[in-house]
């Protein structure tokens, strides 16, 4: 039956890969062999996987296995397995006409600088044969359909036909046409190497096609039928010159070929952890994940009693570019049930914020034939998930030994530990040691919340922090003036995710966390303190009542401030609303509920400073004349500067400008209807005396 060519185009954005691939130089060319061999692995899976609720899928080959052949005659180095193979749909979608969403990270990643190696990260491992072959055909036979081969030159195109070619029985056959300068891959020592470099820990047999070289000494007469017997290899006449002398014997080299197999088999977890060198450790990571750097930390171990289970757990150097892509909830941990591979990304397995850990579990009394619907109910996968995350926190805790490493780890998993901080209520106060912050003390380090307590002042009851969008933009705020003055450190929380995970901490050892933000800070203070601050707030009870008047609805209530130093005001936020900061996150979050906003943005407080001049002169004359004009000017100004300081955002930008605009005018003593052509980008800093002076003027 003649069959039709079809002929494809590749989709842009693989097409943009493949000559990025086929065009730029890349000196680490030798990991197309691991991202194939991958795939095999993959492949072998999933056919293994459907097996073990029906048999006879294996039926038209029985046996798993992944066969790698070079051939010097051709110049082609060919890799088999058996494993689930492809349909026609499966070969045109999956290589060439459907882009996956890291083909054009992939190819970011290459132009910032990173190593083709990545390439398997970012789930597009097969055009790497394109770094050295310039043919590849892809021959491939799936249960479900006919075989069929694929075959590109890159180009733009590739093609699908029907094969009547040699039948695979089941899998897949990919055959790469060399370039010129990559026949080195057709060395035995080399592929050897390689497999045992990349691929060693693959949990299928792994075999080369190896020239074998055997001297061996035969009669004449023999020699003849000799030569018919050795059908694969050639027959090498080596000792003329003996021959000569020697009519009788004579010795020739016989070449034959077998399987050599060159992986080993027996699972990294099933040996002792103290026989496994880090090297190994490394080479199982970076075959089971794909990554092309070392993992940064490692936990093996089983579990013995009740139910037996093994695990390696690894923490990766850095945080995937999709660590939190939404559209893929999914982890990495590898199920298998006794060595058999189960399933990926099985959920029940591990909690969302773990999804970075890395590994692999096989358990021993789990069902073979388990399916994701009854792993929901299983309680072995609960009790394994409760392990495993006991496991992560103690993997963490070490880690946290070293500060490098830990910094390290800080750095690109910090909102995962926060995200447990969220989501896991029975382990919340043991991920909150592993918190690491800023602070008003800690300089350039990080600080734990176990060793601010152990700085905290004598008396000092309470654990202090200010969130915010940014390390600087809380460092010189307003609200932290008097606890620095008494020396009270504050830790500054500038991740998003720690107003959502404060929220759930609330206390750590004991100590209430008290956000510097809010209402209800309470400093202690002397006996004497105490007395001066109730004067205070009699003698400016007055001006607080006139400036609630002014701002109306725009504030709660106008309190005597016992936070604020040198600034004149600040607006505070009610102890368990919205502070200034979760007001801007959910903001940002376009497609929040808008009806939530109503009740939970933020009530605020304005407090003010009464040691503060400018307030001194406000209540001077808010008490000589409750109706002043420059008063109600003074106080919006004053509120909405403080808007900013305290982290909120305008309503009304244009407003506070033309205020701002004629405060500069009476400072610069302009006329008010002189045409003035002020311009804003220039606009001075106002300093509290600036300010005052200008306030004589205002009228
Ligand atoms: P990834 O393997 O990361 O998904 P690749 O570009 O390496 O990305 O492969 C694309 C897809 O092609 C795979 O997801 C798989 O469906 C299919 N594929 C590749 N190699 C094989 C193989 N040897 N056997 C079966 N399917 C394969």
């Amino acid at each position: 039956m003649a069959s039709e060519t079809e002929t494809f185009a590749f989709q842009a954005e693989i097409n943009q890969l493949l000559s990025l691939i086929i065009n730029t130089f890349y000196s680490n060319k030798e990991i197309f062999l691991r991202e194939l061999i991958s795939n095999s692995s993959d492949a072998l899976d999933k056919i293994r996987f459907e097996s073990l609720t029906d048999k006879s899928k294996l039926d038209a080959q029985p046996e798993l296995f992944i066969h790698i052949i070079p051939d010097k005659a051709t110049n082609t180095l060919t890799l088999i397995d058996s494993g689930i193979g492809m349909t026609k749909s499966d070969l045109v979608n999956n290589l060439g006409t459907i882009a996956r969403s890291g083909t054009k990270e992939f190819m970011e990643a290459l132009a910032a600088g990173a190593d083709v190696s990545m390439i398997g990260q970012f789930g597009v491992g097969f055009y790497s044969a394109y770094l050295v072959a310039e043919r590849v055909v892809v021959t491939t036979k799936h249960n479900d359909d006919e075989q069929y081969v694929w075959e590109s030159q890159a180009g733009g195109s590739f093609t699908v036909t029907r094969d009547a070619g040699e039948p695979l029985g089941r899998g897949t056959k990919i055959t790469l046409y060399l370039k010129d300068d990559q026949l080195d891959y057709l060395e035995e020592r080399r592929l050897k190497d390689l497999v045992k470099k990349h691929s060693e820990f693959i949990s299928y047999p792994i075999s080369l096609w190896t020239e074998k070289t055997t001297e061996k000494e035969i009669s004449d007469d023999e020699d003849e039928d000799e030569k018919k017997d050795t059908e694969e290899g050639k027959v090498e006449e080596i000792d003329e010159e003996k021959e000569e002398k020697e009519k009788k014997k004579k010795k020739i080299k016989e070449v034959s070929h077998e399987w050599s197999l060159i992986n080993k088999q027996k699972p990294i977890w099933m040996r002792k952890p103290e026989e496994i060198t880090k090297e190994e450790y490394a080479a199982f990571y970076k075959g089971l994940t794909n990554d092309w750097e070392e993992h940064l930390a490692v936990k093996h171990f089983s579990v013995e009693g009740q139910l037996e289970f093994k695990a390696v757990l690894f923490v990766p150097k850095r945080a995937p570019f999709d660590l939190f892509d939404t559209r893929k909830k999914l982890n990495n941990i590898k199920l298998y049930v006794r060595r058999v591979f189960i399933m990926d990304n099985c959920e029940e397995l591990i909690p969302e914020w773990l999804s970075f850990v890395k590994g692999i579990v096989d358990s021993e009394d789990l069902p073979l034939n388990i399916s994701r619907e009854t792993l929901q109910q299983n309680k072995i996968l609960k009790v394994i998930r409760k392990n495993l995350v006991k496991k992560c926190i103690e993997l963490f805790f070490e880690i946290a030994e070293n500060k490098e490493d830990y910094n390290k780890f800080y750095e690109a998993f910090s909102k995962n530990l926060k995200l447990g901080i969220n989501e896991d209520s029975a382990n919340r106060s043991k991920i909150a040691e592993l918190l690491r912050y800023h602070s008003t003390k800690s300089g350039d380090e990080l600080t734990s919340l176990k060793d601010y307590v152990t700085r905290m002042k004598e008396g000092q009851s309470d654990i202090y922090y200010i969130t915010g969008e940014s390390k600087k933009a809380v460092e010189n705020s307003p609200f932290l003036e008097r606890l620095k003055k008494k020396g009270l450190e504050v830790l500054f929380m500038v991740d998003a995710i720690d107003e959502y995970a404060i929220g759930q901490l609330k206390e750590f050892e004991g100590k209430k966390l008290v956000s510097a933000t809010k209402e209800g800070l309470k400093i202690d203070d002397s006996e004497e303190e105490k007395k001066r601050k109730e004067e205070l707030k009699e003698k400016f009870e007055g001006l607080c009542k006139v400036i609630k008047e002014v701002l109306g609805d725009r504030v709660e209530k106008v309190i005597v401030s016992d936070r604020v130093v040198d600034s004149p005001c600040c607006l505070v936020t009610g102890e368990y609303g919205w502070t200034a900061n979760m007001e801007r996150i959910m903001k940002a979050q376009a497609l929040r509920d808008s009806s939530m906003g109503g009740y939970m943005s933020s009530k605020k407080t304005m407090e003010i400073n009464p040691e503060n001049a400018i307030m001194e002169e406000l209540r001077k004359r808010a008490d000589a004349d409750k109706n002043d004009k420059s008063v109600k000017d003074l106080v919006m100004l004053l509120f909405e500067t403080s808007l900013l300081t305290s982290g909120f955002s305008l309503e009304d930008p244009n407003t506070f400008g033309t205020r701002i605009h004629r405060m500069l005018k009476l400072g610069l003593s302009i006329d008010e209807d002189e045409p003035a052509e002020a311009d804003d980008t220039d606009m001075p800093a106002l300093d509290d005396d600036a300010g005052e002076s200008k306030m004589e003027e205002v009228d």
